[in-house]
């Protein structure tokens, strides 16, 4: 009689993605997020290696930690697989932030946007399991679309009719989602994908959407806060400085491997009250101005009526508490130096 075979003991997972000391690899290093991901790995005694091809990021994001010991810089981009792969085998984790954000850039260049995440992500987290590291992959609030709120990790993804381009890039970062989680299992590596909220704070550009940035730079040059459709959609913010910290804390956390975990703020607020908020703090005499959708985005491009977290994961997985409240956010916006490369001028238009 032929006996069944017994299961094959699956290979240990390491406990977690991050663990004290590691070499980390952050791809797209010099980016709004990514760029405070490694001042907080740095904080934490890491070696840390930023890899950013500079299409979205800036060095002069790194100014602050440009000559720290432990901290490394090479431009190039991750969406080529041998740069991934070279990359991957000198780390112990990879936390991957590559990739092209911005609902003005995906309203412009859907395609454009989509590959771009499309094949960094590819490359990034394939390098990651032959090279039998750990990934922080980090996803999108975009893939619940427009679904019901708070959103929840466990619903499907709602990426949206292929028609408009809105969805494309949810799309990618959903089918991202699923590679990372296919390549860990077949690889045995642990994977945690995080998907971000809207997270703002110094060093975010106003150039391709990112309406906090952009509502700070107008209030500032006594520009018109522009505000998209009848300006009640809802979005809840959180200090990118709080999000670096719990990536970093899912990326150290067992119980986070294999899970999709939502990071953010669930403190809602329209962007009207947004707009004036940003005015009243800034002590600013700009009118607010409200703009109908069809003159900012092209015909089909939708906005998400609401967008608000199911913390539950994320507070049960590493206690968290966003610890600032939207009015310190904009305080502090208004306080730093402005250094946006976009002109003042150039925010009364779409863009
Ligand atoms: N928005 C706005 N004025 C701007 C830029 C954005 O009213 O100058 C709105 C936008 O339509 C959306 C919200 O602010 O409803 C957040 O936009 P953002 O681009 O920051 O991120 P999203 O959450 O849409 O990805």
């Amino acid at each position: 009689m032929l006996l069944p075979m017994p299961p094959r003991p699956s290979p240990a997972l390491p406990a977690a993605v991050l663990a004290p000391g590691m070499r980390v690899a952050v791809t797209g290093g010099a980016g709004f997020l990514g760029s405070h991901v490694v001042e907080e790995l740095l904080r934490r005694g890491h070696r840390v290696h930023a890899v950013d091809d500079l299409s979205a990021g800036s060095v002069q994001n790194l100014a602050a930690v440009a000559t720290h010991p432990r901290l490394r810089v090479t431009v190039a981009s991750v969406a080529e697989a041998a740069t991934a792969q070279v990359v991957c085998a000198a780390a112990d984790a990879v936390l991957h932030f590559a990739g092209v954000v911005g609902v003005r850039r995906l309203a412009d260049d859907p395609l454009g946007v989509m590959q771009a995440n499309q094949r960094s992500a590819e490359c990034g987290v394939a390098a990651a399991a032959a090279a039998r590291i750990g990934v922080l992959f980090s996803s999108s609030s975009e893939v619940y679309g427009r679904g019901r709120v708070p959103f929840a990790e466990d619903e499907p993804v709602r990426p949206g009719v292929p028609e408009g381009p809105r969805g494309s890039y949810a799309c990618a970062k959903a089918y991202a989602e699923w590679l990372a989680f296919g390549h860990a299992a077949r690889a045995g590596t642990p994977v945690v994908v995080a998907r971000l909220f809207n997270t703002v704070g110094p060093r975010q550009t106003g150039a391709h959407g990112m309406v906090l940035p952009r509502f700070v730079q107008q209030a500032r040059a006594g520009l018109p806060l522009t505000v998209y459709g009848d300006g009640r959609q809802t979005r809840c913010f959180a200090h990118v400085g709080d999000v670096a910290r719990a990536l970093l804390d899912l990326a150290a956390a067992p119980a986070a491997v294999g899970r999709i975990v939502n990071v953010g703020s669930d403190d809602e607020i329209a962007v009207r009250a947004l707009a004036e908020l940003v005015r009243a703090r800034a002590g600013s005499r700009s009118p607010i101005e409200t703009m109908p959708l069809a003159a900012v985005f092209p015909p089909g491009f939708e906005d998400v009526p609401r967008r608000v977290p199911a913390l539950a994961r994320l507070r049960a997985t590493i206690g968290w508490a966003p610890a600032r409240p939207m009015t310190a956010i904009v305080d502090e916006l208004l306080a730093v130096p402005h250094r946006d490369a976009t002109a003042p001028a150039a925010m009364t238009a779409s863009g």
